[in-house]
C-alpha cells in the first residue's frame, strides 16, 4: 500500500504499461506523474493520467533547468492544466543551483511565478532543490499558498529540513535514501516527523541500492520505504501506511 509520489513516466516508451503493471504488482496504490515543459510532454502526462484516474494523477509545471525556455504562452498553458481536475500539484518547480542550466535570476523568477500559481488556483507546490537550500526557503517563506507543497528527493541535511518543517513543507524521500554517502539525508529522515515524510522513486533516474545505476520504475518505492521504515525503527506495514495518508494529505490524491 504504497504511493510513489514523483515519478517521469514519459522516457519508457513502449515498456509503460509493463512499468504500470509492475507498479500495481508491487502494491502501489497511486503514482503520481510529474508533467514538464515542454507544455506538449506536460500535457501528454495529465492526458495520461486522466486515464488512469484509478493509479494516476500529474503535476505540470517548468523545472529550473527550463526556465530561461519557457515563454508567455508556456505559462498560459500551465495555468490553463494546472487549473484542471487532473493536475495536484503545480511543479516540480524550484532553484538548480548545482547545474545552472538556466540563469539564477530566471530561476528565482520562473519558481515565485509559479508558486503564485499554485497559491492562485489553491495547489499545493511539488519543489525541486539543489545546493539552494537557503534561497528556495527564503523564497517559500514569501510565496507558498496555504496549501503548501513537497521537498521532492529531499537530499539535503537535518539543519535544511527544519527549515522546510517550519514552512509547514512535506519531505518527500527517494533512492538517494539508500546511498551509501547519504548519512545526513538519513539523519533528516530519522528526525523529521513521521506525518511530514513522503516516499518517491523520481523515475527513471536515481533506483535504490542495489539497483544503482539502472532504470528506476515506481515499484522500487518499495525498497526505499523498507529503508526509511528500519531508520525510523517501524514496521513497513506501518511505515507504509503512514507516508500513504501523508501523500494522500500533502497532494489531496483520492482514496
Ligand atoms: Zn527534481
Ligand atoms: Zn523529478
Amino acid at each position: 500500500m504504497l504511493i510513489d509520489c514523483h515519478a517521469h513516466l514519459d522516457d519508457y516508451g513502449a515498456e509503460l504499461d509493463e512499468v504500470i503493471a509492475r507498479a500495481r504488482a508491487a502494491g502501489l496504490v497511486h503514482v503520481v506523474a510529474i508533467g514538464q515543459w515542454p507544455m506538449a510532454k506536460a500535457r501528454a502526462t495529465v492526458d495520461l493520467a486522466r486515464r488512469d484516474r484509478s493509479l494516476l494523477s500529474a503535476t505540470a509545471g517548468i523545472h529550473p533547468h527550463d526556465a530561461a525556455q519557457a515563454t508567455e504562452d508556456d505559462f498560459a498553458e500551465l495555468e490553463r492544466l494546472c487549473a484542471g481536475p487532473d493536475v495536484v500539484a503545480v511543479g516540480e518547480c524550484g532553484l538548480d543551483f548545482h547545474y545552472d542550466r538556466s540563469p539564477r535570476d530566471v530561476q528565482r523568477k520562473v519558481f515565485r511565478r509559479q508558486l503564485q500559481l499554485a497559491k492562485k488556483l489553491r495547489r499545493p507546490a511539488m519543489v525541486h532543490t539543489r545546493e539552494a537550500d537557503l534561497e528556495t526557503a527564503a523564497i517559500l517563506s514569501e510565496e507558498l499558498g496555504p496549501d503548501g507543497g513537497v521537498i521532492h528527493c529531499f537530499t539535503s541535511d537535518w539543519t535544511a529540513a527544519q527549515r522546510y518543517l517550519a514552512l509547514g513543507m512535506f519531505l518527500s524521500f527517494s533512492g538517494v535514501l539508500t546511498f551509501k554517502n547519504a548519512d545526513p539525508v538519513r539523519e533528516a529522515a530519522e528526525k523529521a516527523p513521521l506525518d511530514r515524510l513522503l516516499v518517491e522513486t523520481d523515475s527513471p533516474f536515481l533506483a535504490p541500492v542495489p539497483h544503482r545505476g539502472k532504470r528506476n520504475e515506481p515499484a522500487l518505492v518499495a525498497v526505499t520505504a523498507a529503508r526509511l521504515a528500519e531508520l525510523r525503527k517501524l514496521p513497513l506495514a506501518e511505515l507504509e501506511r503512514a507516508t500513504t495518508a501523508n501523500a494522500r494529505a500533502a497532494l489531496r490524491l483520492p482514496g
